[in-house]
């Protein structure tokens, strides 16, 4: 319980919002206990790395019992600082963008999207999914004290964008676009493509199908 949340291997962090959402919706369920197998079956992450994760913030699960949904709720809650929301910012309303600004991101989660831009003329000074859209021009102006900005924009205008993000102060940057985006050390870039996932899902189901696992 006392482990650093810097000590989990970034890997590991990336499941523990997955982790979480599913835990929450069995602790709101009364159930005290969860196997890795349930866990696997529902987060669909094999049980030999949900077991190794865990074993990284103590929870040693127990053969015919599993974990103690309590004690992982509280360590995911401290770890990923549940109490808190972050805002952030969409850049690019397309078909991409307008569906996450649709999206209610808080209800299984703790971010945001506070705010959006886009360089079309129809486009600026709607709302979509309850967020105004600002012009482009005005995103230094706009982004105010966000740090974290989404980029749905097409891929020939993601570095030029980026660009300015950095200079407004971003340090995170979920990017949609196709385009490889350079960006100084402090600031990271989780790259985002839909099309590459599909791609390697359909060539991993073909050439590594899964085997059963038992807890
Ligand atoms: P659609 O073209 O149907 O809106 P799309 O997602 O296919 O959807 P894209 O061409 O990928 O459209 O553009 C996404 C969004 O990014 C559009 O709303 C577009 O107006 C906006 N956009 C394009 N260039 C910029 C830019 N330089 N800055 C901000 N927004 C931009």
């Amino acid at each position: 319980m006392d482990l650093e949340p810097t000590k989990i291997p970034q890997a590991t962090a990336k499941r523990l919002p997955l982790y979480y959402r599913f835990l929450n919706n069995l602790h709101s369920q009364g159930k005290m206990r969860v196997s890795s197998k349930e866990l696997s079956d529902a987060v669909k992450v094999d049980s030999a790395t949900i077991r190794r994760d865990f074993s990284y913030f103590g929870a040693l699960g127990k053969k015919g019992y599993g974990y103690n949904v309590e004690y992982l709720l509280s360590f995911f809650r401290k770890t990923l600082d549940q109490d808190e929301t972050t805002d952030v910012a969409l850049i690019g309303v397309g078909n991409l963008g307008t569906a996450f600004l649709n999206y209610n991101f808080t209800k299984n989660n703790n971010t945001k999207i506070k705010i959006a831009f886009d360089a079309s003329e129809e486009r600026v000074g709607t709302e979509v999914g309850g967020v105004k859209v600002e012009h482009i021009d005005d995103l230094e102006e706009k982004m105010g004290d966000l740090t974290v900005a989404i980029l749905t924009v097409p891929a020939n205008a993601a570095q030029g964008i980026a660009d300015r993000l950095v200079k407004a102060g971003v340090s995170g940057i979920l990017n949609f676009t196709p385009a490889r985006i350079s960006v100084p050390h402090h600031v990271r870039v989780h790259h985002i493509d839909l099309a590459i996932e599909l791609q390697a899902l359909v060539y991993f189901l073909k050439h590594y199908p899964l085997e059963d696992e038992e807890f």
